[in-house]
């Protein structure tokens, strides 16, 4: 996986600069083609990665929608790929269970563990069954588990569906271990500064927006967006005690991991993933 590591949102901003022509180019031929060849890190060869394109003719988003013969799409095959080149050596954490990334995870890291999100009248730990599985239930403003527990945490376009990031990255940042490393992928615009949907004030939900919702393998009524988070998520790790930060762009078309291709260019999301260390 060929990644690009920056510690400041202007010099990852500088390089999607740098890159934009390129990107461009990639996903006019991925949309053309409808099929781009490239290395599977989850395959670990290279194979074909096709195109499903949306049923009613709209955009068809290239971050979800260009799947590999294994059957992870880009955002996923970014996830395996950056995991397996900073591997977890110790108790490893992933904030979802039912996925088809929690299964090929676990064929290559057997000690993984998962867990997924209820619903707020669940208490933290609790064991329930979805999906034909037992499954844990863990929210991550309040984590059940004691600090200080997990070498390696990772959550996937969880984030933006959480009432408060800050809660949620300090949560984090308390259950690592010293020296522990939190990776995470949530849908970012080419902003600087997150894009507030929904807040909840004492107790109580509150729209400041039209309310948006993603797909959901939890609830059919998808998940509520609470914030659109921007590049200045790398102060939010910083401001939760990381010592270190870092933003990871993973465009590569040798690996069919785009842009998503939205075709207003500050919302044409780059691949990007999040890395951040707990102090040693
Ligand atoms: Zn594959």
């Amino acid at each position: 996986m060929q990644i690009d590591w920056f510690t400041s949102v202007d010099g990852a901003m500088q390089r999607f600069d740098e890159l934009r022509g390129q990107a461009q180019m990639a996903q006019e031929i991925a949309y053309r083609e409808k099929k781009i060849q490239g290395w599977c890190p989850a395959c670990r060869r290279e194979t074909n990665m096709h195109l499903v394109e949306t049923p009613d003719g709209g955009w068809t988003n290239l971050r979800e929608a260009l799947f590999c013969e294994c059957g992870l799409n880009s955002r996923m095959r970014m996830i395996m790929g950056v995991v397996e080149k900073y591997p977890p050596t110790g108790r490893f954490l992933m904030f979802e269970r039912v996925t088809p990334l929690f299964v090929r995870m676990q064929e290559r890291y057997p000690f993984v563990e998962g867990c997924e999100y209820f619903g707020d009248d669940v208490q933290p730990g609790e064991i329930r069954q979805t999906h034909g599985i037992d499954v844990r239930h863990e929210n991550m403003l309040e984590l059940s588990y004691p600090a200080r527990t997990f070498q390696y945490l990772f959550h996937g376009d969880v984030l933006e569906h959480v009432p408060d990031m800050q809660v949620a990255l300090r949560e984090c940042y308390r259950v690592l271990e010293p020296g522990g490393t939190l990776l995470f992928t949530c849908p970012v615009f080419n902003f600087r500064k997150h894009n507030v949907r929904a807040v909840v004030e004492n107790g109580a939900l509150r729209h400041i927006q039209e309310p948006a919702y993603h797909g959901n393998p939890m609830d059919p009524n998808g998940a509520l967006v609470f914030a659109e988070p921007g590049l200045e998520l790398l102060d939010d790790l910083r401001r939760a005690g990381f010592a270190t930060a870092e933003l990871g762009l993973a465009f590569n078309p040798a690996q069919g991991i785009l842009r998503d291709g939205n075709p207003y260019d500050d919302y044409n999301m780059w691949p990007i993933i999040f890395k951040a260390t707990r102090r040693r």
